[in-house]
């Protein structure tokens, strides 16, 4: 039996675990690297054993934002991803890196209006920056689902208005959502997002062709719609959460990232125990991620 406690652990650490275990991969082609089994470090980044990147630095900046205001303000996540990039705040590092191109875009805007809804909405600046880090949303508003959606929604419109960004995010949440308040199984927790309305384009989310796809026709990719896609098909695929994470992270390309999605619903479902003790062991800030999750869990 798999209790509350376990699933937000495991939605946030799995977050954490699948950012560190596909990091070292990130921006590799699939097939063009010895398969990753574990969390090895190395990579672009040159990261340590269990180091994560700006996937987990920005879910601590919007789970702590949600915490210290109350709920949604999106002027101070705005506040504490700015932090995070000036200096550091919430990086393994004393300065922030894997910082994206839509992120960094809707920084400075923010930065030169002071308006905290700062994503563009140009369908080509659809990547999954605010996907990946929108774990602590479904925790925090675990008792409400509709101001879980509508707060999903809101913390994409800072760094990514596009269509299916916000969809994206709103259609996560709900899966997040049921498999936080503990779904019986995998097809459970995937209907949970069935009404979420989704704009063209998202057509083979809507008809979970994840479901039956092929390897070959998933793509690791930062396009938020085939982040999504990858995620959803291997946590469906995956028997357990150590090997969902592999199976996301030896996608390649946007390694980190798919895997920090898949991590965060794999860990929701399985439960923390489902995390390799070795993975927790490794991972960076451990004892602050923890923390954090109590705090969202006792809102
Ligand atoms: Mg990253
Ligand atoms: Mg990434």
């Amino acid at each position: 039996m798999i209790d509350t406690q376990q699933r937000f652990e495991g939605c946030l650490l799995g977050l954490a675990c699948g950012d560190a275990v596909g990091g070292p991969v990130e921006f590799y082609r699939r097939g063009r690297f010895p398969p990753v089994q574990g969390m090895h470090g190395g990579g672009k980044f040159r990261l340590r054993p269990g180091e994560w990147t700006d996937d987990t630095a920005m879910a601590l900046c919007l789970g702590e934002s949600l915490v210290a205001c109350g709920g949604s303000d999106p002027l101070d996540q705005m506040q504490r991803y700015w932090r995070w990039a000036e200096t550091g705040y919430h990086s393994t590092r004393p300065y922030a890196f894997g910082l994206g191109k839509t992120v960094a875009t809707a920084l400075m805007r923010f930065h030169r209006s002071g308006d905290p809804l700062a994503g563009a909405c140009d369908p080509a600046t659809a990547g999954n920056g605010s996907l990946m880090r929108i774990a602590p949303v479904a925790m925090y508003f675990f008792e409400d689902r509709q101001a879980a959606l509508n707060a999903a929604e809101l913390s994409s419109r800072t760094t990514h208005a596009a269509d299916e960004c916000l969809a994206a995010c709103c259609y996560l949440v709900a899966i997040l959502h049921a498999a936080l308040h503990g779904a019986a199984d995998k097809a459970t927790v995937l209907a949970a997002a069935d009404d979420v309305p989704l704009p063209p384009g998202m057509e083979r989310i809507a008809r979970k062709d994840y479901l039956t796809s092929p390897q070959e026709r998933i793509h690791g990719r930062g396009y938020v719609v085939d982040c999504l896609e990858a995620a959803l098909w291997c946590f469906w695929h995956g028997p357990d959460f150590e090997q969902a994470v592999l199976m996301a992270a030896n996608l390649g390309d946007d390694a980190d990232t798919t895997a920090a999605v898949c991590g965060q619903l794999a860990g929701a479902f399985h439960g923390v125990d489902a995390i390799p003790m070795a993975w927790r062991n490794l991972l960076f800030h451990y004892d602050e991620i923890r923390s954090l999750v109590l705090a969202l869990r006792q809102k």
